[in-house]
């Protein structure tokens, strides 16, 4: 592997998958640095930006990192991975050497080039995050029917503006949907009765992560 094969990143760590489909199972993080989005409550501050917390490793570093944790399944996540020209490659090597695959992504960059074997999670940002005009809504036909949208609802308005797109777009045909409340948003009680008056088949979803360690915890 040559040097050119490389990423920043902010860190590598190991733990319970917090979100998605896979929440609960022990996973592998590569979280990789920088992200051109800047929204209103994001909780990975630590990796908008390429700071003294970031590193260059190559392929090679990053995998023998991994290859200490045991684990199969490995999510790469951000910062938004795909800020990186070298996140796709770099997907199509863990493919090749037998991960199974996540990907997170913020909704603005195309997903069209990610190997067809990784998962991709991929958010939709609703108006509290001030990132929802940022949005690339030409990735939703890219998604294949086992991948997740995730919409993170920080108010009212942010559910009501989720379910406009979910009927526009006809989402509920098109992948699983997950409801993800911010934490310092509307009470996860509120929010469960808006999914259950609404009519849409989506998931509501904590953060487990941060019901095990709390939601201050970092590399977990
Ligand atoms: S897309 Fe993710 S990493 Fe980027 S600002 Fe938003 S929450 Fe933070």
């Amino acid at each position: 592997m040559t040097d050119a094969q490389s990423l920043n990143v902010t860190e590598i760590f190991y733990s319970i998958q917090g979100e998605s489909l896979f929440a609960g199972y022990p996973c592998a993080f590569v979280r990789l640095s920088g992200c051109p989005l800047r929204c209103k409550w994001c909780d990975t501050l630590h990796a908008q930006e390429e700071s003294q917390d970031s590193k260059k490793m190559t392929f090679s570093e990053v995998l023998s990192t991994l290859r200490t944790f045991n684990s199969k399944l490995v999510e790469v996540t951000g910062g938004e991975p795909l800020a990186q020209q070298m996140t796709i490659p770099f997907l199509k090597l863990l493919i090749n050497t037998g991960y199974r695959v996540l990907l997170e992504t913020n909704g603005a960059e195309d997903i069209a080039f990610v190997p067809i074997e990784v998962h991709v999670v991929m958010d939709i940002k609703c108006p509290s995050s001030g990132m929802h005009e940022r949005m690339n809504l030409a990735n939703i036909v890219q998604l294949k029917r086992t991948d997740e949208i995730k919409f993170v609802i920080g108010s009212h308005d942010d559910f009501t503006y989720a379910v406009k797109l979910i009927k526009k777009h006809s989402l509920q045909e098109r992948c699983s949907l997950v409801f993800s409340p911010v934490s310092s948003g509307l009470p996860l009680e509120e929010l469960a009765s808006l999914l259950l008056r609404s009519g849409v088949y989506a998931r509501l979803q904590v953060q487990l992560h941060k019901v095990i360690w709390g939601s201050d915890c970092r590399g977990v």
